[in-house]
């Protein structure tokens, strides 16, 4: 699959409308990770207090980062891990890529990084003579479809079960014939087995770097960072500034609201800590160790008033919960990261010229900001870059002309009420028993869906006819 590009959000959204099984598909995940976070949250009377204690934590951080960051570099190095900075995508993949040149590295396993992702490293291995072996299930599963992630959490959860069957089958050197789940993922375990072990280089992301260690911390439920990370002699992460906190003390709040945001689970299978290559009575670990930070619109973000986004802990659950990422998905955002928090970060790592019109596909419904496990004001930021984009004059001229003009209309209540008492007339002559298929100048909404028939009268006509029959009618 040809990975969609951010500039071209309309017609990516025509087109993930128009495929049938994709809405259900999308709604079978997000529903009841919707149900499962839920019930988390409902076992866990804390969560309002270790909400807010998780967002003073990164407020905290994000404030002194530079502090921090240089706690946690001068840390890592007595450690023995190489430090590296990285202020863009490209700079953070070329490190990485040297490195694994250096080493004269033939196959590299990857655990699954949003961060890896957003600084391309997936195309950069593709474009290499090195092997790149994607290691989670779900992004094992998009390797072998050639599809890009299409949810933070969930990468491959645009795919069916028929198709995985029809994957393994095709791409498997001793595939199952079954479709049951558990034989599925035992054919990848038996696929990626031997990859783990002749590896020469594992690369992995991290959700949390503390800086008064130097560790960096991985969360996972398959145990395949572990399996990324021990076996080659060298290991790489990568991770973005803003994974920092001061200690492992503050890690633990982040971790709780992290794993019942994200999945529903009170604690995953696996949470590990790594603390630089192997030490002498160590039974095992890489010899060498690297950690790429990198900035990539981060400090920018801080600059810009747009910090409270540097919270985020990417759980995923304002996709889940977005009205907009259930009906189109993740692909048609044509970025690495969809949905709310997406429309959020790729004006800010790509360019809000490129994806101006992802910051529009909000309701306002406040949904996303309810849930977020750090209190992250997703519809404000959103609302704000909408307002850079009308003054840097991104928006259609269409666009720009119909708010003008409700602009004139607004200010003038008597132009108003005979404009809406001319539009309701326009819109009776279109409507069929309660629904109106096709009218002019509305077919980005009947496109895809009917519009209702509107009320007989407006709404001030109605007002005043109840404000009149509550005081008596005389
Ligand atoms: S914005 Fe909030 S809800 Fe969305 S992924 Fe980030 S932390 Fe989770």
């Amino acid at each position: 699959m040809q990975a969609n590009k951010p500039e071209n959000f309309a017609q990516n959204v025509t087109e993930a409308l128009a495929q049938p099984d994709l809405k259900m598909i999308i709604r079978r995940t997000t529903d009841k990770a919707e149900a499962k976070r839920s019930d988390a949250i409902a076992n866990f009377p804390e969560f309002e207090k270790a909400r807010t204690q998780g967002q003073k934590v990164k407020d905290h951080t994000i404030k002194y980062m530079d502090h921090y960051l240089a706690e946690f570099e001068k840390n890592a190095l007595a450690q023995g891990t190489i430090v590296h900075w990285a202020s863009t995508a490209e700079e953070a993949s070329k490190i990485v890529l040297d490195i694994c040149r250096e080493h004269k590295a033939k196959k590299v396993t990857r655990s699954k990084s949003m961060l890896g992702e957003e600084i391309g490293l997936t195309h950069a291995f593709d474009n290499s003579d090195m092997e790149r072996i994607e290691t989670d299930l779900a992004e094992h599963i998009i390797q072998l479809a050639g599809d890009p992630p299409s949810h933070i959490i969930w990468p491959a959860m645009h795919r069916s079960r028929e198709d995985v069957v029809k994957l393994f089958r095709e791409f498997h050197t001793d595939p199952t014939y079954s479709e049951e789940i558990t034989d599925l993922v035992r054919s990848a375990r038996r696929d990626l087995r031997t990859k783990f072990l002749t590896s020469d280089i594992g690369i992995s992301g991290s959700n949390f770097l503390l800086a008064d260690s130097g560790s960096t911390c991985t969360v996972t439920n398959e145990g395949n960072a572990e399996l990324t990370i021990t076996p080659p002699k060298v290991h790489i992460v990568t991770a973005g500034i803003e994974k920092l906190v001061p200690s492992m003390a503050h890690a633990i709040p982040l971790l709780r609201l992290l794993t019942r945001s994200a999945t529903g689970a009170d604690i995953t299978q696996y949470i590990t800590f790594h603390n630089g290559p192997k030490r002498k009575n160590d039974a095992d670990g890489p010899q060498e160790c690297h950690i790429v930070l990198v900035d990539n619109g981060r400090t920018k973000m801080l600059a810009e008033g747009m910090e409270e986004m540097l919270r985020c802990i990417r759980c995923g659950a304002c996709m889940n919960h977005c009205v907009v990422y259930k009906h189109i998905g993740g692909h048609a955002y044509g970025s690495v990261y969809p949905g709310p928090m997406g429309s959020v970060l790729t004006p800010h790592l790509q360019s809000l010229e490129v994806a101006n019109k992802q910051t529009h596909a909000c309701t306002m419904n406040g949904r996303c900001e309810d849930v977020c496990p750090v209190n992250i004001p997703l519809p404000k930021l959103l609302r704000s870059l909408r307002a850079q984009s009308w003054e840097k004059k991104y928006e259609p001229l269409t666009n720009r002309f119909v708010v003008k003009f409700f602009g004139v209309l607004a200010k003038r209540p008597q132009l108003f009420q005979l404009f809406s008492s001319c539009s309701l007339i326009f819109m009776k002559a279109f409507s069929r028993n309660g629904w109106i298929k096709y009218m002019p100048f509305t077919s980005g909404w009947t496109r895809n869906r009917d519009l209702i028939e509107p009320e007989t009268t407006t709404f001030m006509h109605q007002y005043k006819k109840m404000k009149k029959s509550n005081s008596g009618g005389s």
